[in-house]
């Protein structure tokens, strides 16, 4: 579960907010899109739920988590629950696939029989299991896309963020992304998604929160996005 009240955020004091007084419950396995204009704040609102950054005021509880109480120390823990994909896939290139994905693994001290084990079946939801071994210069862009998307989810996150997945990729293959979104989200996790593709808002059919200025616009179960 996801629950900002009354959640500003304002960058420095002679700035203007960035976000003021957002109010937002998400659903365990919910999917969820946000969409708004550039500088709208939608960057902002993911990077409060991935304490990137802190609140000005207001509250943020997830996953029985309230952040108010969250000490430093207890931040890697959190990042653990939540995944992150971003537009530009931010891949280890001197690694393979396999790599790339055991590495998020590795760092937590997950035992090597164990990576063994959990890889190729994370690969085989992203549907890259005859790809282990390609470096990821040698992919396409929706295939580097989701080999982030398996890294993101390796560790098995209750919450996936997608930011602008699809931002630098072609329609076909920015739909092959949103497919595996969508089977993550139905096997269990909650998957919140930013988009400027207006052909996927509508076809998906979801919830869709629209931000304006840092404030919440509408906030619809099967939204739409129409500039
Ligand atoms: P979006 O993701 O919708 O494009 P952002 O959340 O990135 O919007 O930005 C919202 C507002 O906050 C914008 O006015 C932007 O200039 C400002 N902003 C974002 N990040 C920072 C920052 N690190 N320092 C100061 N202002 C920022």
């Amino acid at each position: 579960m996801i629950l900002l009240d009354r959640v500003s955020k304002a960058y420095s004091k002679k700035g203007g907010t960035a976000l003021e007084r957002i109010s937002l419950h998400i659903e365990p396995k919910e999917f969820v899109i946000i969409v708004g204009a550039s500088g709208a704040g939608k960057s902002t609102l993911l990077k409060l739920l991935t304490r990137e950054e802190k609140p000005t005021s207001g509250k943020i509880i997830v996953g029985g988590i309230d952040y108010e109480r969250l000490h430093d120390r207890d931040v890697p823990r959190l990042r653990r629950r939540i995944g992150v994909v971003f537009q530009d896939f931010k891949l280890l290139p001197n690694k393979t696939v396999y790599e790339n994905v055991a590495f998020a693994l590795e760092i937590i001290g997950v035992s090597t029989k164990e990576i063994r084990n959990t890889v190729p079946r994370v690969l085989d939801i992203v549907g890259l299991k005859d790809k282990e071994k390609s470096m990821p210069l040698e992919l396409s862009g929706g295939e580097r896309q989701r080999v982030a998307i398996a890294r993101a989810i390796v560790r098995q996150p209750k919450i996936l963020i997608a930011d602008e997945p699809t931002g630098n990729l072609d329609p076909k293959h920015a739909w092959d992304v949103i497919k595996v979104l969508e089977k993550i989200n139905r096997y269990g996790t909650t998957v919140l998604l930013t988009t400027h593709n207006q052909d996927i808002v509508n076809k998906l059919k979801r919830r869709v929160v629209t931000i304006t200025d840092g404030k919440i616009q509408s906030d619809e179960a099967r939204g739409s996005y129409n500039l």
